[in-house]
């Protein structure tokens, strides 16, 4: 996390003196997830109905300008890094062009990419060459079948040909992010984690949170269980030996407990929001596709900032939105039932 030293403005482009946003709790912001679009073309049942849900008119999204004026105005303030994320962000027209934006935007130096890997064949490279450094692939399932089960549009070997062209681009590392069902697909576990074995990936377990679209899916409800990470870590030791714990570098910290096979090449993540709330590490604000900024994805309260964008932009009540929003943030987010209805793609996963 940036302290405003000498290696921060090196490091991160930090500028000592640039006033940070902080929460209640003493908790600083350096990271924004930047929700692109709501449109998917996939149907997760962890996330969305079948039927989808009623997709936003492009004039209520942010345009590319605008989610640019938002990123400086974060960046003044010491985020260094920006994840692209929904919906599907593959699916914004010139997705790339907004990409190689945010990537010049001074301060910013880590620039991420969350995806469901199925356009990401055609994109990586266009991706990489705008200035995208890493990017985390969503995959669920190594079985066909299931795939179409679970995300009941697309297919495995789109997905595993994106994959494959995230590395061929450089995209490093290359993060897998598996949401872990009971019944459904939790017996993949091992087959995921061997994945690492041979490959530098990072394979990341996480725990299904039960947001609103979902939530009628879960919990034996004819869908799928809630399988705690502590399971899924029991069922990989117990196949390949007792995990070795890692420890995180700069950069690197955020809400995943880090392991390794022993011998392996890649790591584990395992990310347990619901069992084990990562809330005091939490550095993250979230600016959804409709122009709110967020400090919570399981906790209620945004603070809409369309209307500043709209009425001119200026820096000064960008920013006093984002305290605002970071107010908002609570200690710890609420338990599972207490949950408000909140929309994953709309808000950005
Ligand atoms: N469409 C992209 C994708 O699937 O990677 C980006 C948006 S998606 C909302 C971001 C991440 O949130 C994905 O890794 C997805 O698996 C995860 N996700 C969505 N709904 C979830 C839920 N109810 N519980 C846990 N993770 C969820
Ligand atoms: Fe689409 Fe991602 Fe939600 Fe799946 S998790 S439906 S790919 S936004």
């Amino acid at each position: 996390m940036p302290d405003g030293s000498l290696t921060d403005l090196l490091r991160h482009g930090y500028l000592p003196g640039q006033e940070r946003i902080a929460d209640a709790y003493g908790r600083t912001f350096t990271y924004l997830r930047v929700s692109v679009t709501d449109h998917c073309n996939l149907r997760c049942v962890y996330c969305m109905p079948e039927e989808g849900v009623p997709w936003l008119p492009r004039e209520e999204l942010l345009s590319f300008e605008e989610i640019v004026t938002v990123v400086q105005a974060a960046a003044a303030c010491g985020v260094y890094k920006i994840r692209i994320t929904g919906g599907e962000p593959l699916v914004r027209k010139g997705i790339e062009t907004l990409t190689g934006m945010l990537a010049r935007v001074p301060g910013i130096t880590d620039l991420a990419m969350t995806t469901n890997g199925v356009m990401l064949g055609e994109y990586a490279p266009k991706l990489a060459a705008a200035g995208l450094k890493r990017i985390n692939v969503s995959l669920d399932t190594l079985d066909p079948e299931k795939f179409r089960a679970i995300a009941r549009r697309g297919n495995l070997g789109d997905v595993l040909a994106g994959l494959r062209a995230a590395e061929a681009a450089g995209l490093a590392p290359v993060k897998v992010n598996m949401v872990v069902l009971g019944g459904l697909n939790d017996a993949e576990a091992e087959a995921f984690a061997a994945l690492t074995l041979e490959q530098p990936v990072e394979m990341r377990f996480i725990e299904y949170m039960p947001l609103e679209e979902a939530k009628g899916c879960a919990m034996g409800s004819g869908g799928f269980g809630f399988v705690p990470n502590e399971t899924t870590k029991a069922r990989i030791a117990a196949r390949f030996g007792a995990l070795e714990p890692l420890e995180v570098g700069d950069g690197m910290k955020g809400p995943a407990e880090v392991w390794k096979i022993r011998g392996a090449a890649g790591r584990l993540g395992f990310i347990s929001a619901m069992s084990a709330p990562f809330c005091k590490l939490c550095d993250r604000l979230r600016l959804t596709c409709t122009g709110e900024v967020r400090s919570c994805l399981l906790d209620g309260g945004g603070v809409e900032i369309k209307s500043i964008l709209r009425g001119g932009g200026r820096r000064d009540d960008l920013i006093a939105a984002f305290r605002r929003a970071a107010h908002l943030k609570p200690e710890v987010h609420k338990a599972w039932d207490e949950i408000p209805a909140a929309n994953m793609s709309r808000i950005g996963g």
